[in-house]
């Protein structure tokens, strides 16, 4: 076994509920347009198939943390999303077979440059500068899944104590399972994929010195500051 020429970077890693231990992240994935109603409301119609896109595993961060405004953009948006954390993998899995790989769900908050997107979205250039930028990716404690189906309740956001977003997850176009099913035929998933599963609607901006705080019915709460 070779030397590494760096000190190999640390792995990125959530805290579980309940416990010390640590749940190692591989990747992030996550699916745009998801709630008929935030579809809506970023100007897209209602029968699109589902499209995803990408965070790196290090723009995760943990719920607590402080969260910098970040660089070169004017208009930082929030979007609360339910995360499936994967604890097996595979390629062209069925829905049928899909939420056996979930390990556990999450909080999480699919931070974004929405004014760096618009701009990519208008030119057609990639979305990694307004999705996958450092710090990108809050997110709670992940909490282990107990049976077999999926959280359907409530989602919610807050920012300094005002709603901004509240719906159901059952309101999702393409639920976990058929989420999981479509990532999988794109690429082979692996334990420690996380999956951000789109978010509802009443995303808004956010400026320094918000408290943001987030939190999804039978799965878990993320909050944090932006500084
Ligand atoms: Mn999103």
């Amino acid at each position: 076994m070779s030397d590494y020429v760096l000190p190999a970077p640390a792995q990125p890693a959530l805290p579980v509920a309940g416990t010390s231990a640590l749940f190692p992240i591989r990747r992030i994935l996550c699916v745009g347009r998801n709630y008929a109603a935030h579809r809506r409301e970023m100007g897209g119609d209602d029968r699109e198939p589902p499209f995803f896109f990408a965070k790196p595993a290090d723009s995760a961060v943990s719920g607590g943390a402080s969260v910098a405004y970040p660089s070169a953009t004017a208009n930082l948006h929030h979007e609360i999303e339910l995360v499936a954390a994967l604890g097996g993998g595979g390629g062209d899995i069925s829905p049928t077979d899909a939420l056996s790989l979930v390990w556990g769900y999450a909080a999480g908050v699919d931070l974004t440059r929405r004014d760096l997107q618009n701009a990519a979205k208008d030119k057609g250039q990639p979305w990694e500068a307004s999705k996958g930028f450092d710090q990108s990716a809050p997110i709670g404690p992940i909490r282990r899944a107990e049976g077999a189906a999926q959280p359907l309740g409530r989602i919610a956001l807050s920012v300094n104590g005002q709603s901004r977003q509240d719906a159901r997850l059952s309101d999702m176009i393409w639920n976990v399972a058929e989420v999981i099913a479509q990532a999988s035929r794109l690429w082979r998933l692996a334990p420690g994929d996380l999956i951000f599963t789109g978010t509802p609607e009443g995303v808004g901006p956010l400026a320094p010195g918000d408290r943001v705080e987030g939190l999804i019915e039978e799965v878990g709460e993320v909050g944090f500051t932006i500084v």
